[in-house]
C-alpha cells in the first residue's frame, strides 16, 4: 500500500493516500468495535483526528479532511473571491472550476457558447485568471457539465470531495463520497480548515435481481424518491450495496447518486466493484483501478454492517418509472402512468423532450437512447415533439459524434445543446409555448420543481430515464407506453418498439474531443487577477476589519425581525445571482423578505438618525456611512434554508456587529461566526419580547469567552435600562476569528507569520 497512484491525470503530485485511510480506519475501528458500513468507512477514514474525534451519527460533527473540491462557475465566484482575500499564494486542496451554469439554450450548442462567451466573459476571464493564479484546474465553457467531468476524470473509490453544487454526489457512481456544500465551506478546505459535518445516518438500498428491457438505472433512483419522499434522506447518506449493483454500470450508479440529492441526502454511494474498475480503465486511470483492488476490502461495507434504515429493491420486478410533475417524488410505475394523467388532468400532449444533463448523458444513455431513435427511423418516423439533446462532457458529445449516436438523434430531430447546464437549470429560451399556458415536457434531468426549467408556472415538468423520454417524444403523448402499446409506421402499419440496447462504455475508447481544460501555468506569480473596477458582477473582498476590542454602545436595532426568517430573506435569491460575485451590490438584497415586527412588513425600517422608514439595505449603508454598528434581532431558527454564504457577507459588508435571536440555523451561524460577526442568542428566549425596534444596546464584546454569557444592555426608548444575558457557541479559534475580523483574516495572519 505504499505505493504512489496520481489522484488524476491532470495533475502532478497529488496521490491517492490509502495508507493513510488505512491507518486511520483501524484507529477507528479499534474504538468503536463494530462493522462498518462503506459510507462510514470513506468519512472515517478522512477524519481530521481519528483519535480524539467523537463519533455518533446523527449527533456529532465530524471534522474531516476532503480530497478534492470542485466548484461551478456560478458559485465559484464568491468562493474564489474569498480565498483570495485569505492572501495564500495557493489552495490548500486540489480544487477545478467547471463553466456550465451560465449557458443559455436558444438555437443549437456552437452558437449558445459563442454567446455565452460573450454575454460572460467578464466573470469567465475573472475565473480562468482566478484559476491560474490560485493553482486551480479550470474547464472552460464548452468542456461539460461538472459532475460528467468529475466522473471522467477526477472521482475515484474511497475519496472524499465536496463540491459547490447540490448534484455533486453524481461521483458516488465511482465509490466516491461526494457532498454537496456551499461556498464558504469550500473555502475552508481551499484554505486548508477542517471541514464539519454532522455524522451522517446511512441509509442502506440493497439491489437483488437485475435490469432488463426497458428498466433502466434511473429507474432505481425514481423509485427510492417515491419511497423516500424529498425530504426522506435529509441528513443520510444512501448507501447501495447487494447483488443487484454488479449489473449496473458505473455510469448508471453515477445517475442515482446524482439524483439522491432529489431526496435530501448528503450524498449517495456505491462500493467499489468489477464496473467501476472497467470505468477506470476507459478512462485511461487504470493504474487506479489497480490500486483499488488492493484496497478493495476496505472499499465496501463490512461483514455485518448495520444501517440505520434499510429498503430492499428486487431489480428484475422494477418497472420504469415517470416521476412529477413540479415534484421529483411523485412516482409513478408506466403501467399506472396513462390513468395518473388522465385522472389528474395533466396535459396530455408533450410538448418537448429533453435528454443529456449531468444525470443522463453517458455513452450508455446516449447508445440506448440512439437505438430506440434508430428503429423509429427505420420504421421512416421520427420525433412528434421539439428534442433537445445536452452531451454531458466534451468527452461524451465527441465519442458519440464519432460512433454515430449523434447523428441518429438528430436524424431523429434532435437539437444538440451546448455540453452544459441548459435547460436543466432554466438556461432556456423557450419559444414554443407562452408564461402561463398549461403544457407537458419531460426530461431525463434530476429536478422538476415549479418553473425550474422554462420559468414558466405551468409547464408539468416530469423526469425519467432517456429510453422513456426519447419513446414518448416519438409518440408525442404522455399516453404511449412502449412496453404495451403500439405505434404506425410511414405506412400506417403497427408495431412495436424494441427494447433499447446499447454498450456501457465505447468499444474504441472514449474521444476526449476539443481540448477544453487550462492547467495552471508554471509560472504562478506573475498572473494578474482579472477584474474590473467597472464591473457590476465582480469585485474584488476588501479584508474585513479586525475587532476594536472594545465594547460596542449604543448601537440601533436594524430590524427586528419576526417569524421565519431564511437564507432566502436574508439574502435573496432569483435576479440577484447574476451579482454573486459582487459583495457589493447583492448587498441591496440583505434582509428585504425579513419582516419587521414593528409593521409586520418587509423591507421597511426606521433610520433613528432621521426618523424616515426606508429600504433595510439602504438604512444600512446610511448607518454604515455615519460610522454606527448596528445590530439584527432575529426570532426561532434565525437562517435556515439552504447554506447561503452571501447571507452571512451581506450583514457584515454594511457594518453589522451581531445578530441576536431566540436560535440559529447552525450552518448560517457558523457562516456569521466566519465572517466576524456575533451570532448570539437570548439565554432566556422570551427576552426577545422585551426588546422593542426603537431599543438602543449596547453589547458587551470584551465579555466573549467560551463558555460564558455575554451581557447586551438595553435602553429602551422610553423606560429604565435593563440588562439582558445571551449565549453563544464560540470556541477558542472561532473567537480569533471574531477578534481578527474573519475566519479569513485569521487564516491569513497565520500565513504572514
Ligand atoms: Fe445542476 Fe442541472 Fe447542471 Fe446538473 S445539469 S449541474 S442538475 S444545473
Amino acid at each position: 500500500l505504499q505505493k504512489k497512484v496520481e489522484m488524476c491525470n491532470w495533475e502532478k503530485g497529488h496521490y491517492i493516500n490509502y495508507a493513510k485511510m488505512s491507518e486511520n480506519l483501524s484507529v477507528v475501528r479499534s474504538r468503536l468495535n463494530r462493522p462498518l458500513n462503506f459510507a462510514e468507512k470513506v468519512l472515517y477514514s478522512h477524519l481530521d483526528d481519528p483519535h480524539g474525534q467523537e463519533i455518533e451519527r446523527g449527533k456529532s460533527y465530524l471534522r474531516l479532511r476532503p480530497d478534492r473540491v470542485a466548484c461551478q462557475d456560478a458559485t465559484a465566484q464568491m468562493a474564489i473571491l474569498q480565498f483570495m482575500s485569505a492572501g495564500m499564494p495557493s489552495v490548500a486542496t486540489p480544487t477545478t472550476v467547471h463553466c456550465d451554469h451560465l449557458i443559455e439554450a436558444q438555437v443549437g450548442g456552437e452558437r449558445d457558447l459563442a454567446r455565452a462567451q460573450d454575454i460572460n466573459k467578464e466573470v469567465y476571464d475573472f475565473l480562468a485568471t482566478s484559476c491560474a493564479k490560485y493553482n486551480i484546474g479550470f474547464w472552460r465553457p464548452g468542456s461539460g457539465i461538472i459532475h460528467q467531468i468529475i466522473l471522467e476524470n477526477y472521482a475515484f473509490p474511497g475519496a472524499l470531495m465536496i463540491g459547490t453544487d447540490s448534484h455533486t454526489p453524481n461521483a458516488g457512481g465511482l465509490g466516491m463520497a461526494a457532498i454537496g456544500v456551499g461556498g464558504a465551506d469550500a473555502v475552508d478546505v481551499m484554505a486548508n480548515l477542517p471541514w464539519e459535518l454532522k455524522a451522517p445516518k446511512v441509509i442502506g438500498v440493497r439491489l437483488t435481481g437485475e435490469l432488463s428491457g426497458w428498466t433502466s438505472p434511473k429507474d432505481i433512483i425514481l423509485k427510492v424518491a417515491g419511497i423516500l419522499t424529498v425530504k426522506g434522506g435529509t441528513g443520510a447518506i444512501i448507501e447501495y450495496h447487494g447483488p443487484g449493483v454488479k449489473t449496473l454500470s458505473c455510469t448508471g450508479m453515477g445517475t442515482i447518486c446524482n439524483m439522491g440529492a432529489e431526496i435530501g441526502a448528503t450524498t449517495s454511494i456505491f462500493p467499489f466493484n468489477d464496473r467501476m474498475y472497467d470505468y477506470l480503465v476507459a478512462t485511461k486511470r487504470k493504474a487506479i483501478g489497480d490500486f483499488a483492488r488492493e484496497y478493495a476490502a476496505e472499499l465496501k461495507e463490512d461483514e455485518g454492517a448495520e444501517y440505520d434504515d434499510l429498503i430492499e429493491l428486487n431489480l428484475s420486478e422494477l418497472e420504469p418509472h415517470i416521476n412529477g410533475p413540479f415534484t421529483p417524488d411523485l412516482a409513478t410505475p408506466i403501467s399506472k402512468f396513462k390513468d395518473a394523467v388522465a385522472a389528474n388532468k395533466w396535459p396530455s400532449e408533450l410538448k418537448v423532450g429533453l435528454i443529456g444533463s449531468c444525470t443522463n448523458s453517458s455513452y450508455e444513455d446516449m447508445s440506448r437512447a440512439a437505438s430506440i431513435a434508430q428503429d423509429a427511423l427505420d420504421h421512416g418516423i421520427k420525433a412528434q415533439a421539439v428534442f433537445t439533446v445536452t452531451p454531458g462532457s466534451e468527452q461524451i458529445r465527441a465519442t458519440i459524434e464519432r460512433d454515430g449516436q449523434l447523428k441518429t438523434l438528430e436524424d431523429f430531430g434532435g437539437m444538440v445543446l451546448a455540453n452544459a447546464c441548459g435547460p436543466c437549470i432554466g438556461q432556456w429560451d423557450r419559444k414554443d409555448v407562452k408564461k402561463g399556458e398549461p403544457n407537458s415536457i419531460i426530461s431525463s434531468y434530476n429536478r422538476n420543481f415549479t418553473g425550474r426549467n422554462d420559468a414558466n408556472p405551468a409547464t408539468h415538468a416530469f423526469v425519467t430515464s432517456p429510453d422513456l423520454v426519447v419513446a414518448l417524444t416519438l409518440a408525442g403523448t404522455l399516453n404511449f407506453n412502449p412496453l404495451t402499446d403500439k405505434l404506425k409506421d410511414k405506412d400506417g402499419k403497427e408495431f412495436m418498439l424494441q427494447p433499447p440496447t446499447g454498450d456501457g462504455l465505447p468499444s474504441r475508447g472514449y474521444d476526449p474531443g476539443r481540448d477544453t481544460y487550462q492547467a495552471p501555468p508554471e509560472d504562478r506569480a506573475s498572473v494578474s487577477v482579472a477584474v474590473s473596477p467597472s464591473s457590476d458582477r465582480l469585485q474584488i473582498l476588501e479584508p474585513f476589519q479586525a475587532w476594536d476590542g472594545k465594547d460596542a454602545l449604543d448601537m440601533p436595532i436594524l430590524i427586528k425581525a419576526q417569524g421565519k426568517t431564511t437564507t432566502d430573506h436574508i439574502s435573496m435569491a432569483g435576479p440577484w445571482l447574476k451579482y454573486r460575485g459582487h459583495l457589493d451590490n447583492i448587498s441591496n438584497n440583505m434582509l428585504i423578505g425579513a419582516i419587521n415586527s414593528a409593521n409586520g412588513e418587509a423591507n421597511k425600517v426606521k433610520n433613528f438618525t432621521t426618523g424616515d422608514f426606508d429600504a433595510v439595505p439602504a438604512t444600512a449603508r446610511d448607518y454604515k456611512k455615519k460610522g454606527i454598528k448596528w445590530v439584527v434581532i432575529g426570532d426561532w431558527n434565525y437562517g435556515e434554508g439552504s447554506s447561503r454564504e452571501h447571507a452571512a457577507l451581506e450583514p457584515r459588508h454594511l457594518g453589522g456587529l451581531a445578530i441576536i435571536t431566540r436560535s440559529f440555523a447552525r450552518i448560517h451561524e457558523t457562516n456569521l461566526k466566519k465572517q466576524g460577526m456575533l451570532p448570539l442568542t437570548f439565554t432566556n428566549p422570551e427576552d426577545y419580547d422585551k426588546i422593542q425596534p426603537d431599543d438602543k444596546v449596547d453589547l458587551m464584546c470584551t465579555e466573549l469567552a467560551v463558555g460564558k454569557p455575554m451581557t447586551m444592555k438595553v435602553h429602551p426608548k422610553n423606560g429604565e435600562p435593563f440588562t439582558v444575558q445571551l449565549s453563544h457557541t464560540f470556541n477558542e479559534g472561532q473567537i480569533e476569528w471574531f477578534k481578527n475580523g474573519s475566519a479569513l483574516n485569521t487564516m491569513a495572519k497565520k500565513n504572514s507569520q
